[in-house]
């Protein structure tokens, strides 16, 4: 199975992408976790992406196009693999659709996790003292919000009309969410 995991920052789209991969698809591809990786090893990419991360800003299409041509390349992927946080742009979901038309290959699904701006906030500022994500204040939490809405949403439009988009009510606890991904991912596997 092809999926893609797609939500507003603070969906649970980490959290949920664990369950699937335990239970559906083996590679699970985060571009977000990629760049802090990144940020931590010291890469040439790490410097970069951090200084787009600190703001809440979209690291460069560019740049994320050539992470994911080359992670998508790696044999793990051929069984299927699960997209967490890409893409978030419509030249992301466009590259995306030619590497894989290139391979007679699609995407399955895309599931849209919902979940309203007041919950998001409160669940990242949440997260912020669990993990200590640097990019998790409120100020860039807003940001991050905002590119969302701007730049990632209009997503939804392209792969509903794709007959791929799939909804999800993302209220709730981590196992009701979980079930509701279920359900959609049982109908996709038929
Ligand atoms: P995430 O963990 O998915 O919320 O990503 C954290 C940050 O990494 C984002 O706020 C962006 O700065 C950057 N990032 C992750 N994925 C992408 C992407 N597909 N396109 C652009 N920037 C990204």
């Amino acid at each position: 199975m092809r999926l893609i995991l797609f939500g507003p920052p603070g969906a649970g789209k980490g959290t949920q992408a664990n369950n699937i991969a335990n239970s559906y698809v083996a590679a699970h591809i985060s571009t977000g976790d990629m760049l802090r990786a990144a940020v931590k090893n010291g890469a040439d990419l790490g410097t970069l992406a951090k200084s787009y991360m600190d703001k809440g800003e979209l690291v460069p299409d560019n740049v994320i196009i050539g992470i994911i041509k080359d992670r998508i390349n790696e044999g793990d992927t051929k069984k299927g693999f699960m997209l967490d946080g890409f893409p978030r742009t419509i030249a992301q979901a466009e590259a995306l659709s030619e590497m894989l038309e290139a391979e007679s290959e699609s995407i399955d699904t895309v599931v849209s996790i919902e979940v309203n701006d007041e919950e998001i906030i409160e669940r990242i500022l949440q997260r912020a003292k669990i993990e200590g994500r640097e990019d998790d204040t409120e100020d860039i939490v807003r940001n991050r919000l905002n590119v969302y809405h701007n730049q990632t949403e209009p997503l939804k439009a392209y792969y509903e009309s794709a007959g791929v988009l799939a909804e999800v009510d993302g209220m709730g606890t981590i196992d009701e969410v979980f079930e509701r991904i279920q359900a959609v991912l049982e109908k996709v596997e038929l």
